[in-house]
């Protein structure tokens, strides 16, 4: 796909708005558009990497630092103790519609275990 076909690197670019909570050298995260809880935010790499099948062993440092942009970010929004969940979708069986990985960050409410 060809990167201006990607709706998260359009967003990466500054072509279509987000509310962005977070920017790092590798990451960013942007508030989900349809949210599935009271803090729903989508934390992308800078780099364009489509499903986690797509993830290079070179690409380990960035996978890496979603997770430090989750902590983070639960820690600004005062869930970090409390719990949270971090979701990756891989491909359409998983529920992925968007072919740009993303962690999902979801807190400020119970999540059930196992999920639907
Ligand atoms: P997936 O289903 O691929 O795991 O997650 C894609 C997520 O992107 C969905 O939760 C959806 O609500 C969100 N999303 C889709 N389009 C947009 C958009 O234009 N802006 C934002 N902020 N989120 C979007
Ligand atoms: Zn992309």
């Amino acid at each position: 796909m060809a990167i201006d076909d990607c709706l998260f690197c359009r967003i990466l670019a500054g072509d279509i708005p987000a509310d962005i909570v977070y920017e790092s050298e590798t990451a960013i995260a942007f508030r989900d558009i349809n949210p599935q809880a009271p803090t729903h935010v989508l934390i992308i790499p800078r780099k364009h990497i489509a499903t986690i099948n797509d993830i290079d062993v070179d690409d380990l440092e960035i996978v890496g630092s979603l997770y430090a942009a989750a902590r983070e970010i639960a820690s600004q929004e005062g869930f970090s103790e409390e719990g949270y969940r971090a979701v990756m979708n891989c491909n359409e069986a998983a529920g992925q519609t968007v072919f740009h990985i993303h962690l999902h960050l979801l807190g400020g409410r119970p999540f059930s275990w196992p999920p639907g």
